[in-house]
């Protein structure tokens, strides 16, 4: 981590155990250093009445071991170790506010030539202290991107890889050149199909339209959370594709991913959406989202996992 960005938590898990941030280190050959060889997963932890509470963990723990099985990494590990893992790590770390946590399985081998098979595969996890991702009291100013999204036939869309995080780098450090806040990007067809870290849910003439799972978006957790809180709303959902002249004309779109939450567009390629403020869907969505982790929801307790700070009681 360079100095510019150094704002991680003390303590890391890395060699199949707890042990300060500045001993995690692998070498400068290691395979998924050199060809980008990780799958990633990035969750939210919420403190609330100083308890931290970590956000779908089972979900994020499923995509990762999915990912694993989509790129071929050999690398397993029961649900019960990984919420145990992160149970020693938070308590070593002991965060006082929302903070982010980043597992990732890795190759630490020395090998050249790029390739899945034959290699071994270890999961690391560190924790960065996160308030907000992106400021909610205003909308993001999204550029389209002239990157286009890589199809799943190219590199599966729904590993988190994180090699593939390069066409996300790509889009975004475009767009902010250009000065927007955010990129959208479309897919090989020219369908709207995601911003660089989140999904994406459009309102066109009232009725709430989401990219299908199956086209090239992640199947984004928050995405998933949306939907659950939309139909216990009785809102119909459309699932299709979006073609970029419906953006243009929306009256809402909404980025949704755990680092955004959910975050509205102000505008694209410099066209207004809406009026500059959340509309009635990303308000519902705030509103449901809040409660959700003020434990005020029935799914509240199935959706997060509170970590004792206390580790005498665990
Ligand atoms: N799409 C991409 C490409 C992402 O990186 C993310 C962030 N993980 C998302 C969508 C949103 O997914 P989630 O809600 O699971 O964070």
């Amino acid at each position: 981590m360079s100095k510019k960005h150094g704002n991680v938590m003390p303590f890391a898990y890395f060699g199949e155990k707890v042990v300060p941030h500045s001993e995690a280190q692998v070498s400068i050959a290691s395979h998924s250093l050199q060809y980008g060889t990780t799958c990633f997963a990035g969750i939210r932890g919420y403190m609330r009445d100083g308890v931290p509470q970590i956000f779908r963990l089972k979900d994020h723990h499923k995509r990762l071991m999915n990912a694993c099985k989509i790129l071929g990494f050999d690398f397993s590990i029961t649900y019960k170790s990984f919420e145990s893992i992160f149970t020693d790590l938070i308590q070593a770390n002991r965060p006082t506010g929302d903070f982010y946590l980043r597992p990732f399985v890795y190759s630490p081998d020395q090998a050249l030539g790029p390739r899945f098979d034959g290699l071994s595969y270890e999961l690391a996890i560190y924790l960065v202290p996160m308030q907000n991702y992106f400021d909610p009291s205003r909308g993001l100013n999204l550029g389209v991107s002239s990157w286009r999204k890589f199809p799943d036939s190219s590199i599966p869309t729904k590993a988190k890889a994180g090699g593939a995080y390069l066409n996300s780098s790509l889009a975004t450090t475009e767009v902010k050149a250009n000065g927007f806040d955010e990129a959208l990007l479309l897919d090989q067809e020219g369908y709207v199909v995601e911003a660089s870290v989140a999904n994406i849910i459009l309102v066109h003439h009232g009725e709430v339209i989401i990219p299908p799972v199956g086209s090239a978006v992640l199947d984004g957790i928050t995405l998933r959370t949306a939907v659950y809180l939309l139909r216990e709303a009785n809102i119909p959902i459309r699932f299709e594709r979006i073609d970029r002249s419906l953006v243009t004309t929306a009256d809402e779109l909404i980025l949704t991913g755990t680092a955004a939450q959910y975050i509205f567009a102000a505008s694209v390629d410099r066209r207004p959406i809406g009026d500059g403020t959340p509309g009635p869907i990303c308000t519902l969505l705030r509103e449901r989202f809040a409660d959700l982790l003020a434990s005020k929801h029935p799914m509240s307790q199935e959706w997060l996992t509170a970590i004792s700070l206390d580790s005498e009681l665990v």
